[in-house]
């Protein structure tokens, strides 16, 4: 069963993300009634590391008080993890792809969400909102999954800069599309004031919108980027990042490479060297339905990994944690104007 609680803990504002276990169990919902009962759906902290939510959440409710605009549903995501400051503990999944999709899962998380979504479809949510952080330099950016115009509205609310995408299966914002606009925001590194201050701000936004058929904002400034392909390092080559090299690795990713996030890149842009021309290319880029594209989009030309066709990267990473538990970045084709 889940755990539904109508109000906050008491001093559960006073206190930092690595502290919240305290206070609540993971996967706990709280509901907060407003003035408008139909409820906002906000999820953090699905990534134990990425407290950007919880601070702005902490901000949101100090700051409405028993005087809240909008009912809300916070869900509080793996809160052990954040315990530790980590993405996910080891023994666990990655809770961001356990939400009902188009594959089944049988585990214990699996079956949490699986409840969570069933319940919150009863709910009839105004709009469904999860925030996250990256590790690496990347715009704050909104990421939905369908291209309808409340789904539109909803992210450019928070940015002008939108990804569409379909893949990877199992996500929340996935999840929920199902029954109501959702989106999935990207805040910048975990606890930067920028990341925070734009979540606030959005969630202040929400709370007050009475629809998001419409909403304000300059349409010609919204552009869609479209996510079509993932890149992930192969399992059985030894990785690095240029200039923290301990021991000799198969391949070194250059340094400042998540510079080139949300960037054009031309073709013959280096993405890092091997240790030997005779090394395999250490990548594997696989489009929406898992069909092996590498070809199509990286050359080795000597030791150096190339481009072979123009793309824009988004969410390369230069945390090696995170490079292994999910992919190095993914690739976008340019972005369509709405
Ligand atoms: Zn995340």
């Amino acid at each position: 069963m889940i755990t539904i609680l109508d109000q906050l803990p008491e001093n559960i504002l006073d206190v930092d993300a690595t502290e919240l276990y305290k206070f609540v169990d993971n996967h706990t919902l709280v509901h907060l009634a407003g003035q408008i009962k139909r409820p906002l759906f906000i999820s953090i902290l699905q990534h134990g590391d990425e407290a950007t939510g919880w601070d702005a959440i902490k901000i949101l409710i100090k700051q409405n008080i028993n005087k809240l605009p909008r009912s809300l549903y916070i869900l509080f995501g793996n809160v052990q993890a954040a315990k530790e400051n980590l993405r996910q503990l080891e023994h666990q999944p990655d809770f961001n792809r356990c939400w009902p999709g188009i594959h089944k899962q049988h585990n214990d998380v699996a079956m949490k969400m699986s409840q969570i979504t069933e319940f919150m479809a009863n709910q009839n949510p105004f709009a469904s909102v999860d925030i996250h952080n990256n590790t690496g330099r990347n715009p704050h950016y909104a990421g939905i999954n369908s291209l309808k115009s409340e789904f539109i509205n909803l992210a450019s609310l928070f940015s002008d800069t939108i990804i569409h995408f379909t893949s990877p299966d199992g996500i929340q914002s996935g999840a929920f599309a199902k029954f109501c606009p959702s989106v999935t925001i990207e805040c910048g590194m975990s606890g930067t004031a920028d990341g925070i201050e734009q979540t606030l701000t959005f969630l202040e936004n929400l709370i007050h919108q009475s629809t998001l058929e419409s909403v304000p904002g300059f349409v010609e400034h919204r552009q869609v980027l479209n996510i079509f392909s993932t890149v992930k390092v192969k399992p059985d080559i030894s990785i690095a990042i240029a200039g923290k090299e301990t021991s000799p690795v198969n391949f070194v990713i250059n340094n400042d490479l998540d510079y080139h996030n949300f960037h054009l890149l031309e073709v013959g842009t280096v993405f890092g060297q091997l240790d030997d021309e005779s090394t395999e290319m250490p990548f594997i880029v696989t489009d929406q339905i898992g069909h092996d594209i590498t070809d199509h989009y990286f050359e080795k030309r000597g030791k150096n990994i190339c481009t072979k066709q123009k793309v824009v990267p988004a969410m390369i990473t230069q945390s090696i944690r995170a490079i292994r538990l999910d992919c190095l970045c993914y690739l976008m084709h340019p972005a369509i104007q709405y």
